[in-house]
């Protein structure tokens, strides 16, 4: 039987309107079925709690994710947690972040968030200047995303974070270096800033098919990267993933699960999940019905939601492995990949000399990891695992 601790993932798919960036699995309905949606959860989490391979391991994070996690009141939140409590043992130092968006900050309800047991918060800002905010569809404004982040300090998190959107068509560097200012006047311990993507399916992407929304210039991203890296580390916060930034012991722990390979339970509407098999080596993958209302009908006649599987071999983990571990700066621990896939990264994969030798990867005490100049080119390598 496994025993090593995993994470939780929740998916709440909610939200009160749909920005046209977004590709993740959100709706926007008339009624949040609330109570029918945590009931469904609830039931899910019964059943893998009883399951070989999740039975008795600990708990080490819970993430609601969304959709808008906050549209749910704290009497929703805390009882999942504590039928996960009642489910699974819970590590003593658990992180439980709870994913929220400025334009549903109910003041009343965080505290009681709190109580429930969430000890981070993670607050979908994107921007603090009013065009940038319109631009990207949000239906908040730049006062409500400072009120969210005062609410959620006051509130007694010193564990949050929230997220910037950057790499706008139209923004300017200044534009930048004022959402970057605003950001810090929060001293957050925790900051994630994402370049603007045209996900496919969104209105964005559809506009940017048709010619009429560009990436920004490639030196101006390389700049604003720059600049980001640079403000935020005299800041204290430091980089430790590609878009994620930390002061010390701030480190989001349920995403570095994800990126360390580890084995994560998603509950929800389309939530993913990730279990390695018995030899540490070959894993499975499952996915759930994406639609809230057929999740809910799924999980209500059978008790789980799952409709789609992926057995990833060996040769697939360690390409995941590979892409997921240089995400971090700290890069993959070269033992660590050759206990578990027999031969060391380089002896797997033969390219890998080129890019040390172009100055792109690094191997130092015992770690492989991206170089400055590499980083930036991240994605053009990790297609080569894939
Ligand atoms: S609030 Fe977040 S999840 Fe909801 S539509 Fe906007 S970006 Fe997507």
């Amino acid at each position: 039987m496994k025993s090593e601790p995993f994470s939780l993932y929740i998916h709440i798919p909610y939200c009160i309107s749909k920005c046209p960036y977004c590709d993740f699995n959100s709706h926007v309905v008339a009624q949040i079925p609330e109570d029918g949606y945590t009931d469904a959860l609830l039931r899910e989490l019964e059943l893998y709690g009883g399951k070989d391979g999740w039975r008795g391991r600990t708990l080490q994070s819970i993430f609601f994710g969304g959709g808008t996690p906050s549209t749910f009141k704290p009497a929703s939140i805390g009882k999942l947690l504590a039928w996960a409590a009642a489910t699974f043992p819970i590590a003593n130092d658990c992180e439980i972040t709870m994913e929220a968006n400025p334009g549903t900050v109910d003041a009343a309800y965080f505290p009681g968030y709190r109580d429930a047991g969430v000890n981070r918060i993670s607050v979908g800002v994107q921007s603090f200047q009013p065009k940038l905010l319109k631009f990207l569809g949000r239906v908040h404004s730049a006062e409500e995303a400072k009120t969210a982040l005062n609410i959620v300090k006051q509130s007694g998190f010193d564990n949050f974070s929230f997220d910037l959107i950057f790499a706008n068509p139209g923004q300017s560097l200044a534009d930048l270096d004022a959402d970057l200012d605003s950001a810090l006047e929060f001293q957050p311990p925790h900051l994630s800033a994402y370049n603007l993507t045209f996900e496919e399916g969104t209105p964005f992407h559809h506009e940017y098919r048709a010619g009429r929304m560009a990436n920004l210039d490639e030196d101006t991203e390389i700049a604003m990267a720059e600049l980001i890296d640079a403000k935020l580390g005299a800041a204290g916060l430091k980089r430790y993933e590609i878009s994620n930034y930390a002061r010390p012991w701030f480190h989001s722990l349920h995403n570095v699960n994800y990126w360390h390979s580890g084995d994560y339970l998603g509950l929800g509407a389309g939530a993913h999940s990730y279990r390695r098999e018995a030899d540490g080596v070959a894993g499975l993958r499952w996915n759930n019905e994406k639609s809230p209302a057929k999740y809910m009908a799924q999980v209500a006649a059978t008790q789980q939601a799952e409709v789609e599987r992926e057995i990833i071999d060996a040769h697939k983990a360690a390409a995941e492995f590979m892409f997921l571990g240089l995400r971090m700066t700290e890069g993959i621990r070269v033992e660590t990949f050759r206990q578990r896939f027999g031969q060391t990264p380089r002896e797997f994969y033969p390219q890998i000399d080129g890019w040390i030798d172009g100055e792109l990867l690094i191997e130092q005490a015992r770690f492989l990891r991206f170089t400055a100049k590499g980083l930036m080119l991240a994605n053009s390598i990790f297609v080569h695992f894939m």
